[in-house]
C-alpha cells in the first residue's frame, strides 16, 4: 500500500516557506491595525445559500468552483471559496452595524475552490482581506485602495499596476446592459460559446473573457463609462483625486466590471507584471447592495481580497526566506551535563531568550555545526567537566570566541551578555 498523498491543489507550507507567510501576515496585520481595522474570523463552511446568494448564481465561483456537499444532517454546505460573504453573514447576523459607525475588518485564512491547479492557482488557498462596511463615502474606497497599496509597498514589492473602474449604480449598469447586448447581439457569432451563453444571461462578464476572439469584438464595445448618472461620476471622480492626492497611480480600465448587482462603482485590480499568467494579486471594490441581498440592512461597504499565495511567490523572487535563528544553542553531553542544560534552557527562555536545546547526545563538533546552521549566535556547551564544576563554555559562533564562565556568574553577567547578543545579531 502507497503512503497517502495531499489532495490535488492543496500544498503544504512547510518550514522553509512559513517564515514568508509570517512575515507577509506581520506586515499586513501592522498596516491594518494602524488604520483601525479589527480581525474577524468567521467559519470556513457555511450554508450553501450564502454563497449562491451572496457571489451569485451566475459566476464561475458558484457555477463550478464551490466544494459543496450535504452532510451527515442533509444540510447543504460549501467550503467558503471568498471571504465576503461570510463576513456579511456575520454582520447581519450579529448585529454588527449597531455597534455605531463604519466597521473596520479584516479577515485572513484559507478558501477553496474547485479550479485547474496551476502556478498561482490552488484548490485550498489563502487570502487576506480588508471590509470597510457602512460608509458610501469616496473615502472609503479610497482608503481600502490605498491600505492595499501599502501593504504591497511595505512588502518591497513592484512592477504593480493599480486598474480601476467604476460600475456606477444599478440604473447605471442596465442602461450599460442594454447598450452591450446591442452592440454584442449582431456580432453573436464572433463570440466564443461560453460568451454566448452569457449574452442573454449576465452579458457584463463576456467583457472578462479570456478568449482573444471575443477580447477583439470586446475592444469596441460601448463603455460603461458612458454610461455612469452624474452621482456615479463625481463618486468615481471622488476616488481618483484622493489616490492621486496620495501619488497612487492607476489606469482606468472600462472593461473591468463585476457582472454582479450589488457590486456598485468603485472596481480595482492590483496585477503584478512578475507572475506570469495568474497576474492578479489583489481584487475588490464596492458592494453597496450585498448586505441588503443578503436580507440585512441597506449598507454601503467597500472591500478587497489579495491572493497570499501569489504574494509569495513574489517575496520568493525578491527576499531571502525569512529566518530567525535562537540566542542561544544548548550543547550537552553525559547525563548531568544534559539535565543541568535541559534546565538552563527553560531559565533562559523565561529571561526571553531564543533558546534551542540539543537532543542528540552526539559528539560536540557535531552539536556546533547543527548550532551554526540553526543560524544560532551563541553556543552554550555543557559538559561533563563542566557539569561536575557548574560552569558552562560559550562559543560565539560569529567570531568562534570562546570564554568559561561559572554559571553564577553567567547570571549576573546576563544583561552584559544580551546587550552582547544583540550586537553580534546585528552584524
Ligand atoms: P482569477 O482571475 O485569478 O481567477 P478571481 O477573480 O477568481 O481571480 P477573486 O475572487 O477576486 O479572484 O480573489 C481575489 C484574489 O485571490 C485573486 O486576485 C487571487 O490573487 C487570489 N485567488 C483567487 N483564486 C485563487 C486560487 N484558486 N488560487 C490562488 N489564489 C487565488
Ligand atoms: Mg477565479
Amino acid at each position: 500500500m502507497g503512503a497517502i498523498q495531499a489532495i490535488r491543489g492543496t500544498r503544504d507550507i512547510l518550514p522553509g516557506e512559513s517564515g514568508y507567510w509570517q512575515y507577509l501576515e506581520k506586515i499586513a496585520q501592522n498596516i491594518l491595525s494602524q488604520a483601525g481595522y479589527q480581525e474577524i474570523r468567521t467559519p470556513i463552511f457555511e450554508q450553501t445559500a450564502l454563497f449562491e446568494r451572496g457571489i451569485g448564481e451566475g459566476t464561475d465561483v458558484v457555477g463550478k468552483e464551490m466544494y459543496s456537499f450535504t452532510d451527515r444532517g442533509e444540510r447543504p454546505v460549501t467550503l467558503r471559496p471568498e471571504g465576503t460573504a461570510g463576513v456579511a453573514r456575520a454582520y447581519i447576523e450579529r448585529g454588527l452595524q449597531s455597534q455605531g459607525g463604519p466597521q473596520r475588518l479584516w479577515y485572513q485564512g484559507p478558501m477553496f475552490r474547485y479550479e485547474r491547479p496551476q502556478a498561482g492557482r490552488q484548490r485550498q488557498f489563502h487570502q487576506i482581506g480588508l471590509e470597510l462596511l457602512g460608509s458610501p463615502d469616496p473615502r472609503a474606497d479610497g482608503e481600502a485602495i490605498a491600505l492595499a497599496t501599502a501593504i504591497l509597498q511595505a512588502l518591497g514589492l513592484t512592477r504593480l499596476t493599480l486598474a480601476l473602474n467604476s460600475v456606477g449604480d444599478g440604473e447605471d449598469r442596465q442602461a450599460y446592459r442594454r447598450a452591450l447586448v446591442d452592440y454584442l447581439t449582431p456580432r453573436r457569432d464572433s463570440l466564443d460559446p461560453d460568451s454566448q451563453a452569457r449574452l442573454a444571461r449576465n452579458p457584463l462578464r463576456i467583457l472578462d473573457s479570456k478568449d482573444p476572439k471575443t477580447q477583439e469584438v470586446v475592444r469596441e464595445a460601448p463603455s460603461i463609462l458612458d454610461y455612469l448618472s452624474p452621482e456615479s461620476r463625481r463618486h468615481f471622480e471622488g476616488v481618483q483625486t484622493l489616490l492621486t492626492d496620495l501619488g497612487i497611480d492607476y489606469q482606468i480600465t472600462p472593461g473591468l466590471v463585476r457582472g454582479l448587482d450589488y457590486y456598485t462603482h468603485t472596481a480595482f485590480e492590483i496585477q503584478s507584471a512578475d507572475l506570469g499568467a495568474q497576474a492578479t494579486v489583489c481584487g475588490g471594490g464596492r458592494y453597496d447592495g450585498l448586505i441588503g441581498a443578503l436580507g440585512g440592512p441597506s449598507t454601503p461597504a467597500v472591500g478587497w481580497a489579495m491572493g497570499i499565495e501569489r504574494l509569495i511567490l513574489l517575496l520568493q523572487q525578491s527576499l531571502p526566506a525569512p529566518v530567525q535563528g535562537p540566542d542561544f544553542y544548548l550543547a550537552s553531553r553525559g547525563a548531568a551535563a544534559e539535565r543541568l542544560a535541559f534546565s538552563l534552557a527553560q531559565k533562559l527562555r523565561r529571561e526571553n531568550f531564543r533558546v534551542e536545546l540539543d537532543l542528540s547526545g552526539s559528539a560536540f563538533s557535531k552539536q556546533l555545526k547543527r548550532a551554526d546552521a540553526r543560524g544560532a549566535a551563541v553556543c552554550l556547551i555543557v559538559g561533563e567537566e563542566e557539569a561536575a564544576a557548574e560552569t558552562a563554555r560559550l562559543k560565539w559562533l560569529a567570531t568562534q570566541s570562546q570564554e568559561s564562565l561559572k554559571l553564577s556568574a553567567f547570571w549576573s553577567q546576563l544583561e552584559e551578555i544580551r546587550r552582547r547578543l544583540e550586537e553580534a545579531k546585528k552584524n
